[in-house]
């Protein structure tokens, strides 16, 4: 991240489980919360970008069990990311903020195609950007994506909003009463224990980059907002 003094810019990594509130599909309330927890943050100055994930319609591994080619699989599983970003896109612009979507898959109708210098434009101006579709790559994920897509669009951090966890914890707060809420940790020591929180191609990717990364639950109303902000709340992994 440079020094000069352009307001703070962030990417926000949603997973797809979180819009689809527990079950397939999409949950309207969920996802209109989100926007509207985007577009205050935006209002107070902050530019936006946002990766959605696709668990909620398919993960292209759990269907190449079922008998479908992994690569087409994963080909479903970014269509999916790309339902999210429009129903995001939709509830943000309710809310009182332009967004545009922008997609790594082609497909005009519906979204810009993905271009970084158009991507940071748009935030300059206080659009939200949604990049949909992943990379367009069969054997990536989101989460690796968001990493990417963070270093490329200049943001100065990548937040990482979790369900069901408030952040990193020393062990699984579920099994372990013991477990404590970490304030911060490094990429290396992510690696070595072997964290789930994302996968480990993106902590790599913000590792070797030196991208810092929060880790926060979404579960609390207004989190999004505050993690946007800039708030210390959750986890903060850096190199
Ligand atoms: N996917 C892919 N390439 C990408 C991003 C996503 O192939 O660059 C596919 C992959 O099948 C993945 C699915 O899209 O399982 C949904 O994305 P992800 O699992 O990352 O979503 P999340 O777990 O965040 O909801």
């Amino acid at each position: 991240p440079s020094t000069h003094t352009r307001s703070r810019r962030v990417l926000l990594k949603v997973s797809g489980e979180v819009f689809g509130g527990g079950s397939v599909g999409l949950d309207p309330d969920v996802v209109s919360d989100a926007a509207r927890q985007i577009a205050d943050a935006v209002r107070q100055g902050i530019q936006v970008a946002v990766v959605v994930g696709g668990g909620n319609f398919f993960r292209g591994a759990e269907l190449s069990q079922r008998g479908i080619d992994r690569a087409r699989a994963d080909y479903m599983g970014m269509l999916g990311t790309v339902m999210n970003a429009l129903a995001l896109q939709d509830f943000i612009e309710q809310a009182g903020v332009p967004a545009r979507v922008q997609s790594a898959i082609a497909m005009t109708q519906v979204a810009e195609p993905y271009l970084p210098l158009r991507a940071i434009r748009h935030m300059e101006k206080g659009r939200v950007v949604i990049f949909g579709a992943g990379a367009g790559l069969p054997y990536f994920s989101t989460d690796t994506v968001s990493a990417q897509r963070a270093l490329e669009s200049h943001c100065d951090e990548l937040l990482v909003g979790k369900n069901g966890v408030d952040g990193v914890y020393t062990a699984d707060p579920r099994r372990d009463p013991n477990a404590k809420l970490l304030e911060s940790l490094t990429y290396e020591r992510a690696l070595a224990d072997g964290l789930q929180v994302v996968d480990a191609s993106a902590f790599a990717l913000c590792r070797d980059n030196n991208l810092t990364m929060r880790v926060f639950g979404m579960g609390e109303p207004g989190n999004i907002t505050r993690a946007l902000l800039g708030e210390r709340i959750g986890t903060l992994v850096t190199s």
